[in-house]
């Protein structure tokens, strides 16, 4: 993001992090400097007040149930809005559809955020500085909310920066993305996100290591994994079978197991694969004795001797697997029958042992 300081302020900046990752806090940054008269203080009252996410300048859109009772407008979430941001300041889309208890729901910026969006442009800055909005989850809009956003990109008013906050840039209609100036921030990096969790969450060092492992570097994630072990304990013991089952060339066993994970929604589908992905390369690295916390151990409910199918592991195989649960969770993201998707990585992790 541009500097505040540095004099140009571009109109409207699109901000690109993985889910989980490093986006909010960046932005909340650079508003911080945006609104304050002294670029960023921490001490005003500009400055509390953006912190409180009550400053009168600075506006959020992000998507929400679209019911007739709430409106389906963002203004009415945002006491909700900013608990959950309390809690993990690097949001999960999933926690924030879990906090509206939406699971069944559309979850979008609705066709009545368009009009909002219009009110708010048209407001004057209660400062006399920036006018800030930002769009959480641009691709989660509805179209009559994007064109409208479209126009307002295309006409830009004076001492008006709109912030897009994207995990998944593609879905962004592309018109809107060639209007933004882009920014993406990579994944922050297990060691960092393990000290964090230990420095500022007060984490048990053990168990830091084990989410740190399994976050990708997203802080987000492995807030999200903290909290919700139980989601991840069925991904674990499927993969554990799953291993196992290949091992010993057992057929109507892998049926069985193919009918299971058939049943599961797509996205308990892909993180299942993302899962087994991060495991087998933990397995990799026990086996080059270069491993810092391994994902199972945090499952001492689930039996699995790592050491001893880390032995049957080499590059190759690893590749290999790797490859497989790659295809497989591209071919799920298509929309391929899932029973099909399944066996036939069952029987490509068959041949690789
Ligand atoms: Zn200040």
């Amino acid at each position: 993001m541009e500097h505040a300081s540095s004099g140009h302020i571009p109109h409207a900046q699109l901000i690109v992090s993985k889910n989980g990752g490093l986006a909010w806090p960046a932005v909340q940054r650079y508003i911080q400097m945006l609104v304050c008269a002294q670029g960023g203080c921490g001490t005003c009252d500009a400055c509390a007040q953006h912190r409180q996410m009550a400053h009168p300048d600075v506006h959020y859109i992000f998507p929400v149930v679209a019911s007739a009772s709430s409106g389906g407008t963002s203004d009415v979430f945002l006491p909700e809005f900013r608990n959950f941001l309390k809690f993990n300041k690097f949001p999960v889309v999933r926690n924030w559809i879990e906090a509206l208890d939406a699971a069944q729901k559309v979850v979008q910026i609705s066709v009545k955020e368009a009009k909002r969006m219009g009110d708010i442009l048209s407001l004057t800055s209660h400062s006399g500085r920036y006018k800030v909005l930002v769009i959480w989850l641009p691709e989660r809009m509805h179209d009559s909310a994007a064109n409208k956003l479209l126009k307002t990109l295309e006409e830009p008013e004076n001492k008006t920066v709109i912030l897009l906050i994207s995990h998944d840039e593609e879905s962004i209609l592309g018109t809107i993305r060639s209007r933004c100036q882009t920014i993406y921030l990579p994944p922050w990096g297990r060691n960092e996100v393990e000290r964090w969790l230990i420095d500022e969450r007060r984490m048990d060092p053990n168990q830091a290591k084990i989410l740190s492992s399994l976050s990708a570097g997203e802080p987000g994630i492995a807030l999200d994994f903290l909290e919700n072990r139980e989601r991840l304990i069925p991904l674990a013991e499927h993969f554990v079978e799953w291993l196992r089952l290949a091992f010993k060339k057992d057929l109507p066993g892998l049926q069985t197991w193919v009918d299971h994970v058939a049943a599961w929604n797509r996205e308990q589908q892909r993180d299942f694969l993302v899962f087994s992905g991060e495991v087998l390369s933990q397995l990799e690295r026990k086996r080059q004795n270069a491993l810092r916390g391994f994902a199972l151990d945090w499952f001492p409910e689930i039996a699995f001797n790592a050491d001893g199918f880390a032995k049957l592991m080499d590059h190759h195989k690893v590749l290999f697997m790797h490859q497989t649960l790659d295809d497989a969770y591209k071919d799920v993201g298509r929309n391929v029958n899932a029973r099909l998707v399944f066996f036939d990585a069952s029987l490509l992790l068959m041949k690789a042992f």
